[in-house]
C-alpha cells in the first residue's frame, strides 16, 4: 500500500465542543432556553451570546490554557460558559460553592484560576478570602437580584450582561485540539485536599454521543429524546450536572434552568414548564416527594436518572406511585460521568411492577463504549455472580486522564491501566454491574462483609422509614458493627422503636435478603441525615459525629 492510495485530502473534523452546537442552531433556531420563569432566550440568541462572551474573555487577555472559574448557581449563563470558555480554547473550571469558604479557595488557587465570573451571592466568600486568592487577576460580575459593590478586593471587569452587550460585531471562535483541556472540577475524597479532574473537548464530545445516544436509543424504562424539555437537578458545578446540558443542547431542546434550587420553585417549574426530563440524587427526588407543595403537582410526566449514590428501593417505589419513570445510572466525577445506565434489556419485565423495581435497582449495564471490569485485590479479572464481589475498574474514552497537578495520586487512580472507582460490585447473571458498596463503607464485621447499601436498602422498605444512613463503628468483640440514622416519615401514627426495626431487620433476614450480622445494628432515631456538598448521605461525617460523641 502506498501513501498515495488513501489520500488525506480532507482535513479531519476535530471533535470539540463547537461542533455540538452548528447543527443545533440551524434546527432550533427558536426553541427556548428559560432561566426560571425570569428569562426565556432562543438559541439562536444563545449562539450569539455565545459568541459575545468569547468576545469579552478574549479582550480580558484570557488565553488558550488559561483557567477560567464561574461560582454560579444553575442558570443559562453557566450554560454559555459550558462552551463559550472551552471554545476560546480555556478551561472552565466549575467551582463548587458548597464546600467550605476553605475548600473553595483551595481550589481556586489549586487551579490557578486567572478571570472569575461571579454571581454577587458569591461575592461575600470573595471577600472572606480577600487577599488569600494567588491567582485571580480579574472577575466578571453577575448580577441578578442585587448590584456588586462599587469595589472589590479584586478588580472587576465589570458586569456579565453589560459586557457582552458591549460586544456588537461577529466573533470567530478559534481552530483548536480535540486533545485541548476543556473542563476543570474539583471531587472531595475520605481523605486530603480536593482532587481535581479534567476532560478534553474530544472527551466532552464522545461523552456527549455515547450517553445521548444510550439514553436516546432505550425507552424504558426512560429514555431521552428530541420532544423533551429538560431541568438539571444536579448542580452544573458537579461533573457539568452530569452532561445533559451538553445533550441537551445537541437535541436543540427546551431548557429550563433553575437557579438556586428552591424546592417549591423546583416543582412549580416542572408543573409550569412541562419537564419531562431531569436527573439528580436520591435526596433531591425525595425533596421532590415530600415537600408540601408536590401534592398539588402531577409528577406523572415526569422521567429521572437517579445517580451519584445508590437508589434505595423504598423510594423507588415511593416515586413510581407518584407515576415518575425512574432509571439508575452509575458514575463518578472521574467518569465525566455516565458509564451505566439501568436500562431494561429486552425480554425483561414491564408489567410486574416488583420485577421491574427489582431491575432498577441494578446499578446499570454499561453504555457503549464503556469497558467494565471486576477485580479481585491482584488485579485479576472475577467471573460473573454475587459471591465474586471485587473493585470495578473501567476503560472507556471519556475517563479523567488524571488528577490535575497530582502526578501520585493520578497513578494511583490508574494502577494497572484502568480507572480503579473504589467501588465494590459484582456482575449478575444479566450482565448487569451491582454496586455492593464504595471500599471504605463496607462494614467488617467478625471477619464477614456486611454492604452499607444492602442494610440502606432493606431498612427504606420499612413502612415507617423516610430515610436512612448507615456506617461501620467500633465495636470491641466484632471489630466494626452497624450504625443505622434513621429519619421517620411524617405523620406515622406510631414511632417505631429501635426494637421494632431489630424485629423488622430479623424477618428479612429470614428471608436471605441480608446477612445475619446484620442484626447487630445500633439504630439511632434522627431528624436530618448528613448531606455532601452534591446531596449525597455524608458518612465521613456521621462516623466522626460518633467519634466525638
Ligand atoms: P462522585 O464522584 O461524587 O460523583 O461520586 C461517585 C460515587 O458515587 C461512585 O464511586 C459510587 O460510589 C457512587 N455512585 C454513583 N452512582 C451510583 C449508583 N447508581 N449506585 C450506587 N452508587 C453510586
Amino acid at each position: 500500500m502506498s501513501p498515495s492510495d488513501y489520500p488525506q485530502a480532507g482535513r479531519p473534523q476535530p471533535l470539540v465542543l463547537g461542533s455540538l452546537l452548528g447543527r443545533t442552531l440551524a434546527w432550533a433556531p427558536t426553541q427556548e432556553i428559560l432561566y426560571r420563569n425570569e428569562r426565556r432566550i432562543s438559541y439562536s440568541t444563545f449562539g450569539r451570546r455565545l459568541e459575545q462572551l468569547g468576545a469579552v474573555l478574549q479582550g480580558l487577555g484570557v488565553k488558550p490554557g488559561d483557567r477560567v472559574g464561574i461560582l454560579d448557581h444553575d442558570s443559562h449563563r453557566y450554560l454559555e460558559c459550558f462552551f463559550a470558555v472551552p471554545m476560546i480554547g480555556a478551561v472552565l473550571h466549575t467551582v463548587n460553592v458548597r464546600l467550605t469558604a476553605e475548600q473553595m479557595l483551595y481550589t481556586v488557587n489549586h487551579a490557578g484560576d486567572k478571570t472569575l465570573l461571579v454571581h454577587t451571592d458569591f461575592l461575600p466568600w470573595i471577600e472572606s478570602v480577600a487577599g488569600r486568592l494567588t491567582t485571580v487577576e480579574t472577575v466578571i460580575v453577575i448580577e441578578e437580584n442585587a448590584p456588586a459593590p462599587a469595589v472589590l478586593s479584586l478588580p472587576i471587569a465589570g458586569e456579565y450582561e453589560s459586557l457582552l452587550a458591549q460586544v456588537t460585531t461577529p466573533f470567530d471562535f478559534p481552530d483548536l485540539d480535540e486533545n485541548s483541556v476543556a473542563t476543570l472540577f474539583y471531587t472531595t475524597g475520605t481523605t486530603g485536599n480536593p482532587k481535581g479532574v479534567f476532560f478534553t473537548h474530544r472527551q466532552l464530545v464522545l461523552h456527549t454521543l455515547g450517553a445521548g445516544l444510550s439514553l436516546a436509543a432505550h425507552s424504558n424504562p426512560v429514555s431521552f429524546r428530541a420532544d423533551d424539555v429538560y431541568m438539571p437537578l444536579t448542580p452544573m458545578f458537579h461533573v457539568h450536572a452530569w452532561g445533559v446540558p451538553y445533550l441537551a443542547t445537541m437535541f436543540g431542546i427546551k431548557q429550563v434552568y433553575p437557579g438556586r434550587y428552591e424546592p417549591e420553585l423546583l416543582l412549580r417549574l416542572i408543573a409550569e414548564q412541562g419537564v419531562t426530563f431531569t436527573h439528580g440524587v436520591p435526596t433531591i427526588l425525595q425533596m421532590l416527594l415530600k415537600h408540601p407543595y408536590s401534592s398539588q403537582v402531577d409528577l406523572s410526566r415526569l422521567q429521572m436518572v437517579i445517580g451519584g449514590a445508590a437508589l434505595p428501593q423504598g423510594l423507588a417505589q415511593q416515586a413510581a406511585d407518584r407515576g415518575i419513570r425512574l432509571v439508575a445510572g452509575y458514575g463518578m466525577s472521574e467518569t465525566c460521568p455516565i458509564v451505566a445506565i439501568s436500562h431494561l434489556k429486552p425480554g425483561m419485565p414491564t408489567d410486574n411492577p416488583a420485577a421491574r423495581l427489582d431491575v432498577l435497582s441494578r446499578t446499570g449495564f454499561p453504555i457503549a463504549l464503556v469497558r467494565a471490569g471486576i477485580v479481585d485485590a491482584d488485579g485479576k479479572n472475577l467471573p460473573p455472580g454475587p459471591e465474586n464481589v471485587g473493585e470495578l475498574v473501567l476503560q472507556c474514552p471519556w475517563l479523567t486522564p488524571g488528577y490535575y497537578r497530582e502526578p501520585e495520586r493520578s497513578a494511583e487512580l490508574w494502577r494497572g491501566g484502568n480507572l480503579h472507582t473504589g467501588d465494590l460490585a459484582y456482575r449478575d447473571a444479566d450482565g448487569y454491574i451491582r454496586i455492593t458498596d464504595r471500599l471504605k463503607d463496607v462494614i467488617k464485621i467478625g471477619g464477614e462483609w456486611i454492604s452499607s447499601l444492602e442494610l440502606e436498602n432493606v431498612l427504606s422498605q420499612h413502612p415507617s422509614v423516610q430515610e436512612v444512613a448507615v456506617v461501620g463503628v467500633p465495636d470491641s468483640k466484632w471489630g466494626e458493627h452497624p450504625l443505622a440514622s434513621v429519619v421517620l416519615r411524617d405523620g406515622i401514627a406510631h414511632p417505631v422503636s429501635s426494637k421494632e426495626l431489630t424485629g423488622y431487620l430479623r424477618s428479612v433476614i429470614d428471608q436471605g435478603l441480608v446477612h445475619q450480622r446484620a442484626l447487630l445494628t445500633e439504630f439511632h432515631i434522627v431528624t436530618t441525615i448528613p448531606r455532601t456538598s452534591v446531596g449525597k448521605i455524608d458518612k465521613k461525617r456521621i462516623r466522626a459525629e460518633r467519634k466525638s460523641g
